[in-house]
C-alpha cells in the first residue's frame, strides 16, 4: 500500500491538501518534520498516514485529554488501531493498554506529556519499535508562546532516554518566528523539513458587526441558522451564563462551558455539543482546544478577544470540514475596557523577572491594540489577518463583511493634518478624548484644567461632531499614522508616517459604510459564496436538501447506537457529496469524499439503501447547475477507474 491507498482506504479522501504530502514524504524518508498549519488544515493526517506506513508504533503527544479521546475514537472508527494513555484512565487500565501496546496491537498511541517518563511508559517504549514521535500543539514547548506547558519539556527527557531516536514530528498552528525557532531548538529537531502553509482559510467568511443589542443579534443569527452547529464565545463566565440562559429561554438547544463549572458538568456539556444533541455551545475560551468537531458552521464572538492569535484560533474552529462557514465578531467599545481590565489584572509569571514580565505586558498590550484595529478597519478583514500572521502575498477575498459592504470614500487629508498638528502642538501628552475635545473647541472642565484653549489647534475642527473626529483619529490609528501607548492613559503618539501626511505626501481616505452595516452585511454573509465551495443550500435543490436531511437523520441514529459523535460517522461534506452523486452501488459510494473501505464496511449499505429508497433506485440530479464536481485529477484517477 502506498500513501494514496492509505488516504483512500482509511480516510476516504483522494487528494492530499496543501503541504501534507511534503511532510508525509519527509517523515517516511526518516527526516524530522515541523508542520505549521492553521487549525483545520489537516495536520493529523500528516502523521497518521506515515504512522500506518512505518514499521513500528507512533506515539503522539497531545496536551488535552478530550483531543486524544476524539482522535482515537475517529481512528478506530476508520479501522485504525489506536489507544490513548492519560489520567482519565485508572492505573490498571494504563498497565493493560501499555501491555497491549507492547504486543504491537496499536499503530498509534496518544499520550499526555507527563506520562512519558513514568517507568511503565519508558518500559513500553524500550520494548517496541518506536518509529515516530509526534508532538501535537508543539508551541506548548515554547516559553514565548501563549500556552507554555512545563510538562512538554519532559518530551526532551524522554527522547534522551530512548536507545534509538525515532523520527520526530512537531505540529502547531502558531506561526511566529520565535515560537518556530523554540520548537525546533528545544525539541532538538535534526535538519527538519519545515513547512508553513498559507494561513488563509478560504471557506471561512469573516465579519465584524457592531449591533446595538448583541443579544438580539445572537438570537436572530442562531434562529436563521437553526439545525446548524455553532459556538458563541464570551469573554466572561457571567456573559456565558446570560447568553446561555437567553437562548434556552427561547427553546434553542444550547450547551454552556466555562471554568467555573464542575468537571462532570463540563464533560456532559461538551458531549451534548459534540453529539449534536445541543448543537449551539456558549463558552469562554476555556472551551475548544482539541475539539475536533468538523461540522461547526459558525463561530460568533460575543466579545472581542485579547489578540488576533486567540481570535483566529477560536474562529478557526468553524468549518474544519472545508464547507463554507462564518466567523462573526460582535464589537463594542466596552470590549476594549473589559480586555484592558483583564490584562491589567493578569497575574505576573513567577518564573520571569520583573523586566520580562513587563515585556510580556507590553506585548499583550500591542496584541490587543492590533485586535482593536481589526474591529475598526474598513479594509479587507482576511487580508488584515493574513498580514498580521506575516503573509504578504495578495489575497483574493470577496468573502468578508468589508469586501461585501459598499463604502463611500472621503479624502480627509486636510483634517488629518489638523489632527496631527494638534497632537504635536500639545506635546503628544493626551489621549483621544482630550485631543478630540481640543479640536472641537469644547469647553469641558477637564479641558479648562489642561488649559488647551491656548493652542492654535483649539477649535480647528469645530464644524465637525466629536464622533466624526474620533472616527478620523481611529482611521489614523489603523493606518499606523498614530499609535497609542500601551498604558491605561492610551496617549496618542505620532509615527514617521505622520510626517508624510503633514507634508502632503500621503493622502488619508476615510471609508464609511454606505448603509446599515448590521442588517446588510449579515445578509451579504449569507449570500456570500466562498472561493472554495458553495453553501449547501446554493448547491443542492429542494429535493437534494430533503435527501440531506434524511441522511443526516440516519447518521444521527447510527451515531447514537454506537455512542460516537455524528461527524465521526460521516462529515457534512460527505453527506452533501452523497446527495450530489446519488451513489447506487459500492463502486459509486467509494467515489464520495470521506468514504473509505472501512467506513463503507461499517455504514455503506445503510446509506446506499436510504439513497435508493429516496430516488426509487434511479439516478437523480439533486443539485443546481451543470457539473458540481471536478473531473478526476491525476492523484485520484485510479479510484475513478475502479
Ligand atoms: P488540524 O489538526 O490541522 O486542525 P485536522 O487534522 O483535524 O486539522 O483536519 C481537519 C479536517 O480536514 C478533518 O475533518 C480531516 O478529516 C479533513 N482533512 C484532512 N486532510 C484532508 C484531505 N486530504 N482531504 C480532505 N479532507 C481532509
Amino acid at each position: 500500500m502506498d500513501k494514496y491507498d492509505i488516504l483512500k482506504k482509511y480516510f476516504g479522501y483522494t487528494e492530499f491538501r496543501e503541504g501534507q504530502e511534503i511532510l508525509i514524504d519527509a517523515a517516511l524518508s526518516g527526516r524530522d518534520v515541523l508542520g505549521i498549519m492553521p487549525t483545520g488544515a489537516g495536520k493529523s493526517l500528516c502523521y497518521q498516514v506515515p504512522a500506518l506506513l512505518m514499521p513500528g508504533v507512533t506515539v503522539v503527544i497531545s496536551p488535552l485529554i478530550s483531543l486524544m479521546k476524539d482522535q482515537v475514537r475517529a481512528l478506530n472508527d476508520a479501522g485504525i488501531h489506536a489507544a490513548y494513555i492519560n489520567s482519565s484512565l485508572t492505573e490498571g487500565q494504563i498497565a493493560k493498554a501499555l501491555s497491549l501496546a507492547a504486543e504491537g496491537r496499536y499503530k498509534i498511541i496518544y499520550a499526555a506529556p507527563e506520562r512519558l517518563i513514568t517507568p511503565g511508559f519508558l518500559d513500553f517504549a524500550m520494548r517496541v519499535e518506536l518509529s515516530m514521535l509526534t508532538v501535537d500543539e508543539a508551541h506548548c514547548i515554547s516559553q514565548w508562546g501563549q500556552d507554555f506547558r512545563p510538562s512538554y519539556l519532559k518530551i526532551v527527557q524522554f527522547v534522551e532516554r530512548l536507545g534509538r531516536r525515532p523520527v520526530i514530528g512537531a505540529f502547531t498552528a502558531t506561526a511566529t518566528e520565535q515560537v518556530k525557532e523554540d520548537i525546533s531548538c528545544v525539541l532538538g529537531l535534526r535538519d527538519p523539513e519545515i513547512l508553513v502553509t498559507g494561513f488563509d482559510r478560504k471557506n471561512l467568511y469573516f465579519a465584524v458587526e457592531t449591533p446595538k443589542r448583541k443579544d438580539d443579534f445572537v438570537l436572530r443569527y442562531v434562529r436563521e441558522h437553526a439545525g446548524e452547529s455553532g459556538i458563541i464565545y464570551c469573554a466572561t463566565r457571567k456573559n456565558v451564563d446570560a447568553v446561555y440562559e437567553s437562548l434556552c429561554a427561547k427553546n434553542i438547544p444550547a450547551a454552556k462551558y466555562h471554568a467555573g463549572m464542575g468537571s462532570e458538568e463540563r464533560k456532559i456539556s461538551q458531549e451534548e455539543f459534540i453529539f449534536d444533541n445541543r448543537p449551539v455551545m456558549v463558552a469562554t475560551n476555556a472551551f475548544g482546544m482539541g475539539i475536533d468537531k468538523s461540522n461547526v458552521r459558525y463561530v460568533i464572538h460575543y466579545n472581542m478577544p485579547q489578540s488576533l492569535e486567540n481570535y483566529y484560533q477560536e474562529a478557526g474552529r468553524a468549518g474544519r470540514d472545508g464547507e463554507p462557514s462564518e466567523c462573526v465578531l460582535l464589537y463594542s467599545p466596552q470590549d476594549v475596557m473589559i480586555n484592558r481590565f483583564l490584562l491589567e489584572n493578569k497575574e505576573s509569571n513567577a518564573e520571569y523577572t520583573e523586566e520580562e514580565n513587563e515585556a510580556v505586558r507590553e506585548r499583550d498590550g500591542e496584541r490587543l491594540q492590533k485586535m482593536i484595529y481589526y474591529c475598526m478597519t474598513a479594509d479587507c478583514l482576511r487580508e488584515y489577518i493574513l498580514r498580521y500572521f506575516g503573509e504578504r502575498r495578495a489575497v483574493v477575498c470577496d468573502n468578508c463583511s468589508n469586501c461585501k459592504k459598499e463604502f463611500t470614500e472621503t479624502d480627509i487629508t486636510e483634517e488629518a493634518v489638523k489632527i496631527i498638528f494638534c497632537i504635536r502642538e500639545t506635546g503628544q501628552r493626551y489621549g483621544i478624548n482630550v485631543i478630540a475635545g481640543t479640536l472641537l473647541g469644547d469647553d469641558r472642565a477637564k479641558l479648562r484644567e489642561y488649559g488647551v484653549s491656548r493652542f492654535t489647534s483649539y477649535g480647528s475642527l469645530n464644524g465637525r461632531t466629536e464622533a466624526e473626529i474620533k472616527q478620523m483619529i481611529n482611521r489614523l490609528l489603523t493606518e499606523q499614522i498614530l499609535v497609542q501607548t500601551q498604558d491605561k492613559y492610551a496617549l496618542l503618539k505620532l509615527t514617521a508616517r505622520a510626517d508624510e501626511v503633514a507634508w502632503h505626501e500621503r493622502p488619508v481616505i476615510l471609508k464609511a459604510p454606505k448603509y446599515n452595516p448590521v442588517k446588510e452585511s449579515a445578509a451579504a454573509g449569507r449570500r456570500g459564496v466562498s472561493a472554495s465551495g458553495k453553501r449547501r443550500s446554493d448547491l443542492l435543490n429542494t429535493r437534494g436538501l430533503e435527501l440531506f436531511d434524511r441522511l443526516r437523520a440516519l447518521r444521527t441514529g447510527l451515531a447514537k447506537e454506537q455512542s460516537i459523535p455524528p461527524y465521526v460517522v460521516f462529515s457534512d461534506k460527505t453527506l452533501t457529496d452523497m446527495c450530489v452523486r446519488t451513489p447506487l452501488n459500492k463502486e459509486e459510494m467509494l467515489l464520495v469524499t470521506g468514504v473509505g473501505e472501512t467506513k463503507f464496511a461499517n455504514y455503506g449499505n445503510e446509506f446506499l439503501q436510504a439513497i435508493a429508497a429516496f430516488t426509487g433506485g434511479k439516478k437523480e440530479k439533486l443539485y443546481y447547475g451543470e457539473s458540481a464536481f471536478a473531473e478526476p485529477t491525476a492523484a485520484n484517477r485510479k479510484y475513478f477507474r475502479k
